[in-house]
């Protein structure tokens, strides 16, 4: 424990032996009885940590609720057959056959790799009922996840607050065996991942300006962040939400904030600090 130091163990108590005196020089020499000392768990840990002190029970005994601990989300997480603002493309096909690879991978925050907040925990392929009044509506993936809220209270917060705002978003993460040229610039070509990523001279002149649209062939989901602002998502549909039992315990703290200068002031705000950390 170089990181916390333990202030207490609060423990039952153990049956302790009785102490034995001597007196005068020719007592004889006390005969020390074994005690049996039966094994116990501690029942609770006090802990001081740099900022804050931690007691730790048992949640059987605390009573307490795991829901509370968690932030569930859902949300859609990646559209097909219409390029994204990045440039980035999937047909029905390739996020059929993506949809199994999204479950269980990292959310991590605004695409910081090494900041894992919580996890993906499933996945569905959403084809909406093509109806003339809604128009074009393409399939997609939604997704649902849940953010670890006790190891990450300021992202928690953060993400409450967009989410009151409709302004919290996911943003996928993927790879895949092939990339094609597609979109109006698009000339068919079907290259390797790793030569469209790296524009290398195997990848046709449009991946390589990026005047073109990618479409990923076979695609492997490696996860998804979460896009507070002032950051803005690739896909303007991948708005993602609280699952309702989180929002709605959060309505009464979120109702002092009237606008977006202010959410956005608070993020900034908060990302300068974690930053910092
Ligand atoms: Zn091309």
């Amino acid at each position: 424990m170089n990181y916390f130091e333990i202030l207490d163990r609060i423990k039952p108590r153990l049956p302790v032996a009785t102490p034995v005196t001597t007196v005068g020089a020719a007592a004889p020499q006390p005969v020390r009885q074994p005690v049996e000392i039966p094994r116990q768990e501690a029942r609770s840990l006090v802990v001081d940590g740099p900022q804050s002190t931690f007691v730790t029970v048992p949640v059987e005994t605390a009573g307490l609720n795991f829901e509370d601990y968690r932030t569930r989300i859902t949300g859609r997480l990646v559209g097909a057959e219409k390029a994204n603002s990045n440039g980035q493309f999937w047909t029905s096909g390739d996020l059929a056959f993506g949809v199994g690879s999204v479950a269980f991978g990292p959310l991590n925050w605004l695409h910081e790799e090494k900041r894992i907040i919580g996890t993906l925990t499933s996945a569905d392929l959403i084809t909406p009922p093509q109806t003339a009044a809604a128009g074009e509506a393409h399939p997609y993936i939604r997704a649902e996840s849940v953010v670890w809220s006790y190891l990450f209270p300021g992202e928690t917060y953060v993400i409450r607050e967009a989410a009151a705002r409709n302004k919290l978003y996911y943003s996928m993460e993927c790879i895949s065996r092939q990339v094609e040229c597609v979109g109006p610039n698009g000339c068919g070509a079907v290259m390797a991942y790793q030569d469209a990523h790296a524009k290398n001279d195997n990848a046709c002149d449009h991946i390589r300006q990026q005047a073109s649209a990618r479409r990923f062939i076979k695609p492997v989901f490696q996860g998804s962040a979460v896009i507070v602002p002032p950051v803005t998502p690739g896909w303007a549909d991948s708005n993602a939400e609280l699952m309702r039992a989180a929002a709605s315990r959060e309505g009464q703290q979120i109702s002092r904030f009237t606008d977006d200068e202010v959410i956005t002031a608070q993020i900034l705000k908060f990302v300068a600090g974690a930053n910092g950390r």
